[in-house]
């Protein structure tokens, strides 16, 4: 979790802008890999705007966007992930990393930053170093990992200008998430959960980020997952249909 300190700023691993898609994605695996992440959510993803997505893999019957955001929420809390609702306004450079701001004026020190605010770019703009490419909407130039021209900031999904769909905006999260704990020298990562054997039965050692389970944690694993999901999809989803912004009557 996130440690306060003397200063009343805050210090974490890893601060998320945006827990969107891709957002949620990359927190997941810098979570389960131990760091502590925070994500900073406005909270208006665009998914929300969806009318049933049906194009996500593993949900051959579609999927309400609200409920896919919850689970992907709920998937990064269950993985460590500690999140906020609040804007992010400022980023700055300082010794070790980033010093963030968000509008309420909550502060929070971070060595890594991974931007996924999909077209909002303004809290970046005082950051020498990042580049900005302006097509009508704002996008953060990047290499293909996401990786931006400062270290220890990264941009993933929308904003890094990954096509407009939610699978890719999540895989490209969790490339960029993957990308970070590599250039942070952690060992090659892969995140796994391989059956009891799979690679000490072979003379090998359980790689970084991997474990064995054996039957009966599995059957256990297996049970918990079928309660949740089980009560997550039994309703529909009470949250009206967003429509777009320029829409509203509010
Ligand atoms: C009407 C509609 C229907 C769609 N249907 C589909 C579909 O069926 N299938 C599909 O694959 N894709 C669909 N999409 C596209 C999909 O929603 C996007 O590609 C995907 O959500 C992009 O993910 P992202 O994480 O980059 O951005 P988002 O999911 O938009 O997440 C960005 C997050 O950053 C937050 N944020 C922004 N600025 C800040 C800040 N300064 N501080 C803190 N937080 C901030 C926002 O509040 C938001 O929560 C649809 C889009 C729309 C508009």
């Amino acid at each position: 979790m996130t440690t306060n300190t003397a200063d009343g700023s805050a210090d974490c691993d890893v601060l998320v802008v945006g827990g969107g898609v891709a957002g949620l994605s990359a927190a997941t695996f810098t979570a389960r890999h131990g760091f502590d992440t925070l994500v900073v959510d406005a909270g208006d993803s665009i998914l929300r705007r969806n009318a049933h997505v049906e194009n996500m893999p593993g949900f051959p019957a579609g999927v309400n966007a609200r409920r896919l955001l919850e689970l992907m929420s709920e998937g990064a809390t269950a993985a460590g992930c500690e999140r906020r609702r609040g804007r992010v306004t400022r980023v700055e450079v300082i010794d070790g990393g980033f010093d963030v701001e968000t509008e309420d004026g909550d502060r929070f020190r971070t060595p890594y930053v991974v931007a996924a605010s999909k077209n909002e770019t303004g809290y970046l703009e005082g950051v020498d170093g990042v580049g900005i490419v302006d097509r009508g909407k704002t996008f953060v130039d990047t290499d293909e990992r996401g990786r931006t021209g400062v270290d220890g900031l990264y941009a993933t999904g929308r904003l890094a200008e990954k096509p407009h769909q939610a699978v890719v905006c999540a895989g490209h999260g969790a490339e960029v998430a993957v990308t970070l704990l590599e250039d942070d020298d952690r060992p090659f990562y892969h995140d796994w959960v391989a059956p009891e054997g799979y690679f000490t039965d072979r003379g090998r050692d359980v790689p970084p980020g991997c474990e064995e389970i054996d039957a009966d944690e599995r059957r256990q694993r297996e049970a918990d997952s079928l309660e949740t999901m089980r009560s997550r999809f039994d309703d529909h989803h009470p949250d009206d249909q967003p429509t777009h912004p320029s829409l509203r009557e509010d």
